[in-house]
């Protein structure tokens, strides 16, 4: 079965065009800059890489151009779009009604649209890419998959803010995690290397929004991203978790409103606030490398931020089988995962440094062979679990 696989943003589009049972990639792309100019890139294969400048006034006309270059004689990888069976939308927030994929009904969309003030970035893009494709391919099923519903097995004691009870009952006001998609993919993964029941698994996602998730027999009991995706690890350009005693100072102090102070934390904050470098930890790593200050120091706290999480969740499941680092720092990073294990022999947690530095693709493990917790890479593939949930569903349909 082809899945089309769609990840709509508020000016940008990513997509996959995948065989469900078979997981060959058929094609990817991710469309940038709807509404401003238009920049399309596409992939077909390893070596068939095309870019296109052109305007793109709105996400209907981004959709219906990425379909096109599906088909198009010199682009084609399909002969006609009826030859995609099913759709899957990535979706951020899944609030609390959603603990799994869905086929997408008119009440689903209605619920989508009810998480928006939860989501205010996200869900609405996600309800507009729903709406097209069902206007598009009117006889094509569509699928939601969310980033948050792996972690509705969280217990409530590590969900909930310690602030008054009735504002969780009233204004859904908790910790949702995201990333969800990608922490069940290498999870699910590394129990398979295991094939230990009753596994404990730490993924640590670290890209450019960063989560960790303790995975408990299969399901996550906790995870560093909270309410929104601002809590937790030193991001790109967000704080991660921060004193909330920090929001009236800084709003007094800077003259901010509600909407610059979340601008300051989410977008000027993290790598690119402490380092002045930049977002993209590669170059911070470079300065750093050429004596740099600002630029080391951002690292160590990227790494002892990292650490406390991880012994944290290892103290909270009372041990832990696999460390698994994924994304793009987690799987290209040797100086992060070095840092981030450096020290922990005395819990069982021992990293074969050479090992971690060779450079090459696909699962390894990189502990030593005395160590009691495995260490592993493990790229992680959301698009294929959109996918392949989707085909589920669709099948049982
Ligand atoms: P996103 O969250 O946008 O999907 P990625 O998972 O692609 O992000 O991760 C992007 C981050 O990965 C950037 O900070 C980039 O600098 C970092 N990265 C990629 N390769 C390396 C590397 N070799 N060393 C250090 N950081 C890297």
């Amino acid at each position: 079965m082809l899945v089309f696989v769609l990840n709509a943003g508020s000016s940008s589009l990513k997509y996959q065009l995948i065989n469900a049972e078979t997981s060959e990639l058929k094609a990817s792309g991710l469309v940038e800059r709807i509404g401003i100019d238009g920049i399309l890139k596409h992939e077909v294969g390893e070596n068939k890489k095309l870019t296109f400048e052109l305007p793109i006034p709105t996400h209907k006309e981004a959709i219906e151009l990425v379909l096109r270059i599906l088909t198009n004689d010199e682009t084609k990888v399909i002969d006609s779009i009826k030859e995609i069976q099913a759709i899957g939308h990535r979706v951020v927030h899944g609030g609390e009604y959603f603990k799994k994929s869905v086929l997408i009904d008119d009440d689903v969309v209605k619920k989508i649209e009810n998480l928006i003030p939860l989501a205010p970035l996200h869900n609405p893009a996600h309800v507009l890419g729903i709406k097209i494709c069902q206007e598009l391919m009117p006889n094509v099923p569509n699928v939601a998959t969310f980033d948050t519903a792996f972690h509705q097995t969280m217990p409530e004691e590590n969900f909930l803010y310690a602030v008054p009870y009735g504002d969780y009952t009233e204004h859904h006001l908790r910790k949702y995690g995201f990333h969800g998609t990608s922490h069940y993919y290498v999870s699910n993964e590394a129990v398979k290397i295991l094939n230990k029941k009753d596994s404990k698994i730490i993924v640590c996602h670290l890209g450019n929004g960063s989560s960790v998730c303790a995975v408990r027999d299969g399901k996550s009991i906790s995870t560093s991203m909270g309410l929104t995706p601002l809590e937790g690890l030193i991001m790109g350009t967000r704080c991660g978790d921060i004193d909330a005693g920090v929001i009236p100072y800084l709003m007094e102090k800077k003259g901010l409103d509600t909407h610059q102070i979340i601008n300051y934390l989410n977008k000027k904050s993290g790598i690119l606030g402490v380092s002045g470098i930049s977002s993209d930890l590669r170059e911070v790593i470079k300065a750093s490398n050429d004596g740099d200050k600002r630029s080391k120091i951002t690292i160590e706290m990227l790494c002892s931020r990292i650490k406390k999480y991880l012994c944290s969740y290892a103290g909270l499941m009372h041990g832990v089988d696999a460390i698994c680092f994924t994304a793009g720092i987690g799987e290209n990073s040797d100086l992060i995962r070095e840092k981030v294990c450096n020290g922990l022999d005395f819990m069982g947690i021992e990293l074969d440094t050479e090992k971690n530095s060779i450079r090459k693709s696909g699962i390894r493990e990189i502990s030593k062979k005395t160590s009691k917790t495995k260490i592993y890479i493990i790229p992680t593939n959301e698009e294929l679990v959109i996918a392949k949930d989707t085909f589920d569903l669709v099948k049982k349909k």
